[in-house]
């Protein structure tokens, strides 16, 4: 059986270590120091000035939209994972969608300004796949408006653009170290901005809103991650480069194996390397992906359907709004399996006959 994903898990003894120093703390949650470690190593590891580890993705997507005190609109994607536009839901904002760049798979950035009205109040935006968005044109277009900016980074660990962290676009941008994400602490996120108050205020967000004992100097929730989770995410960063270069190598190897078929890759944006979070494949039809999907799946080889349906038909709270790009891509785009241990020979090239040999 090969799944479409499978978490990386470092050597037991090397997370048993860190367990041990829990032991000897005492201290199991609440900003510890193995929490206070990692959030060290990762600005470190991923040069941005400051950040904040906490429970998860979604609830650093939540943390954001409370913290930039976001009301009514915000101009949204339609072609993420769920979390994106429950997150604007659940902070009791409108989520807007704005169609899909038909290469990029990101918002297409030429659309937004026609969603604008005088309820907006920011854009949201995925960085699908860990492909930056339009990141230059989305910054114009928000200081002409003066929209403020969120960048859902969930996929795009370790990705630069111009330079610099993708993380450090936007007023903030949020990532999930989710167990099947390319880098993880099992559960945990992160939340991102170069805004010192702005920081300071999600520090107090994560904690309840507590700003010192007996303080209070937010509406808060309980955004904190535990001194495990942070176990977790230690151990993997030592093979944090391991990881980014066999997911390369992997994703080369299935560039050249099905380079001479009618399957469409998303376009790169120019000025960022792709970090091999996913492998998606775009079809030209949604009978030729049912069709290579149940090969696979007669093969005992999981794919995975990200994302379909779009965002704008399917969630049962919103009405559904039609999309031309999303509508089409959606239904004809498959991610094929990556991951850390997937075998480059047998089992990369094993898939890519597969699929060979129906599109050929
Ligand atoms: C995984 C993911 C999330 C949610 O992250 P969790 O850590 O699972 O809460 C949000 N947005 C996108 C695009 C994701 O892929």
């Amino acid at each position: 059986m090969i799944p479409v994903t499978k978490p990386f898990l470092p050597p037991q003894e090397e997370y048993q270590a860190y367990l041990d120093t829990i032991w000897e703390n005492g201290w199991l949650t609440n900003m510890g120091p193995l929490s206070k470690k990692l959030e060290g190593r990762l600005t470190e590891h991923l040069k941005v000035p400051n950040l904040l580890f906490v429970t998860n993705g979604t609830i650093a997507l939540q943390m954001a939209i409370k913290a930039l005190d976001l009301k009514g609109e915000i101009i949204t994607t339609p072609f993420s994972f769920v979390a994106t536009t429950s997150s604007i839901v659940w902070e009791g904002c409108t989520p807007v969608f704005v169609d899909i760049d038909p290469n990029s798979l990101n918002i297409d950035a030429s659309k937004i300004e026609a969603a604008i009205t005088p309820n907006t109040s920011a854009i949201l935006a995925t960085h699908v796949y860990g492909n930056p968005c339009d990141v230059l044109a989305i910054e114009v277009i928000a200081k002409k408006h003066n929209l403020k900016v969120i960048y859902d980074a969930a996929h795009a660990f370790g990705v630069e653009v111009y330079g610099k962290s993708i993380f450090e676009y936007g007023d903030i941008s949020t990532c999930s170290l989710h167990a099947t994400k390319l880098y993880h602490s099992i559960e945990g996120g992160l939340v991102i901005t170069k805004d010192p108050a702005l920081f300071q205020k999600l520090k107090h967000i994560r904690n309840f809103g507590i700003s010192s004992f007996y303080e209070f100097a937010e509406l808060g929730i309980n955004g904190k991650n535990s001194e495990y989770h942070a176990a977790m995410g230690l151990a993997n960063l030592k093979y944090i480069d391991a990881i980014a270069k066999k997911r390369k190598m992997l994703t080369s190897r299935y560039d050249e194996l099905l380079q001479d078929t009618a399957l469409k890759r998303p376009t790169w944006h120019p000025d960022s390397e792709n970090n091999g979070a996913y492998y998606p494949v775009i079809f030209e039809t949604e009978e030729a992906l049912l069709q290579v999907e149940e090969a696979l799946k007669q093969n005992q080889i999981g794919t995975r359907r990200y994302f379909y349906p779009s965002l704008a038909t399917a969630l049962p709270y919103l009405n559904p709004t039609e999309m031309e790009v999303t509508d089409s891509i959606s239904k004809r785009v498959l991610c094929l399996p990556l991951y850390y241990d997937l075998l480059m020979e047998e089992e990369v090239d094993t898939i890519g006959d597969i699929i060979k040999n129906i599109l050929v």
